[in-house]
């Protein structure tokens, strides 16, 4: 099948084109990232391959069925960027990744907590200039505190997991679903309300939905423990960032640790080392020393990259050979919440 490969990197082209020996796709790969304006540079394809900040609107899909697409397969497992009521009137099939290594995922939001608490990378930046001072460095255990898990699903269910098995947390979890072996683990399950009232780290693995954007806003923050830390791996606009820097500033929140950020697509993935930086809320969230941000690179494993590669070129051969994806994406399925 003939795919345009939007936003389409150097680690894209590396793992699709290895993967796709096994399919044979023609596969153009597009720098761009898919837009009202870039639509266009689908014609001639049947199918379009896109990641999270491609924006697949109801314009940009009608602009695609314009130009004769019918399926758009997204690289990843979130979906809150596809209008897919659109995309089901235009007959356009949407399919993604489910689950291509949500230890890639759990593991970096580790990696983030223990950053963040122990200072590692101030730490690293002092010794660069050979300032030995432990001042200001002082992190705290995570043996025996209390961590909430917002989202017990496939990354989330590790993260608990770790937080209970590996750093002998106490760990909270909410879910509107509950998973029994985590329980038989340890892990108590409360709502969100009583997480937010009683966890001293707040760590985000749901999905985005209506029900979920702005989860943490002014009034969670204000629930939360002080000096609560909040981590978010899975998307931007779970977090009201603005209430989150009023939180900074108060001195509510103790620490931040993100990888995905609301207004992220026009900045992550790029290098704009060169540019001045419009974003002032992003800009302002950099200056506090208690806060970390990463450019959405949690799923970034060479494991992950592979499998992603694998399950996309996969579910392209299965349309074309006229068959129902396994991992179509369904309207129903964010009505669901899952
Ligand atoms: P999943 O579907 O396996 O799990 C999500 C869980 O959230 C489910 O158990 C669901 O019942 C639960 N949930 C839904 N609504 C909820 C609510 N209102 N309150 C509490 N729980 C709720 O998803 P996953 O694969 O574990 O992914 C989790 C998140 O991580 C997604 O947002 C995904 O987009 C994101 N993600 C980020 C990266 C990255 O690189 N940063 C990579 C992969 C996935």
């Amino acid at each position: 099948m003939r795919v345009a490969v939007f936003s389409a990197k150097a680690y894209d082209r590396r793992f699709l084109d290895a993967a796709n020996a096994a399919f044979g796709h023609e596969l153009d790969y597009l720098e761009a990232r898919l837009d009202a304006s870039t639509a266009a540079l689908a014609a001639g394809r049947p199918a379009v391959c896109v990641f999270v900040n491609d924006r697949l609107d109801a314009g940009v899909l009608e602009a695609l069925a314009s130009v004769g697409v019918k399926a758009v397969a997204l690289r990843c497992a979130g979906y809150n960027n596809v209008d897919l009521a659109a995309a089901e009137r235009l007959g356009i099939t949407v399919v993604r990744v489910p689950a291509y290594s949500p230890e890639a995922v759990a593991e970096f939001t580790l990696g983030l907590i223990l950053a963040l608490d122990r200072n590692i990378p101030r730490a690293c930046n002092r010794v660069r200039e050979n300032n030995f001072a432990l001042d200001g460095l002082i992190g705290r255990n995570l043996s025996g505190r209390v961590a909430g898990v917002v989202g017990t699903g496939r990354i989330g269910a590790l993260v608990a997991r770790m937080l209970r098995l590996g750093f002998g947390c106490e760990v909270l979890a909410s879910d509107v679903f509950q998973d029994e072996a985590l329980v038989a683990a340890g892990v108590r399950y409360v709502p969100v309300e009583t997480l937010l009232r009683e966890a001293d780290l707040v760590s985000l693995h749901c999905p985005l939905t209506p029900e979920t954007r702005h989860l943490i806003d002014a009034t969670a923050i204000a629930q939360a423990r002080d000096g609560v830390m909040i981590v978010n791996t899975s998307r931007g606009a779970l977090i009201d960032t603005t209430a989150l820097i009023e939180g900074l500033k108060s001195r509510k929140v103790g620490g931040v640790a993100l990888d995905v950020y609301e207004q992220e697509a026009d900045l992550f993935f790029e290098d704009l080392s060169n540019e001045i930086i419009q974003d002032d809320v992003f800009q302002r969230l950099l200056t506090f020393p208690n806060v970390l941000v990463t450019g959405h690179q949690a799923f970034l494993t060479e494991e992950a990259l592979g499998a992603i590669a694998q399950t996309t070129l996969g579910s392209l051969a299965e349309i074309e050979a006229g068959q129902v994806p396994r991992h179509q994406v369904l309207r129903e399925a964010v009505v669901a919440g899952g």
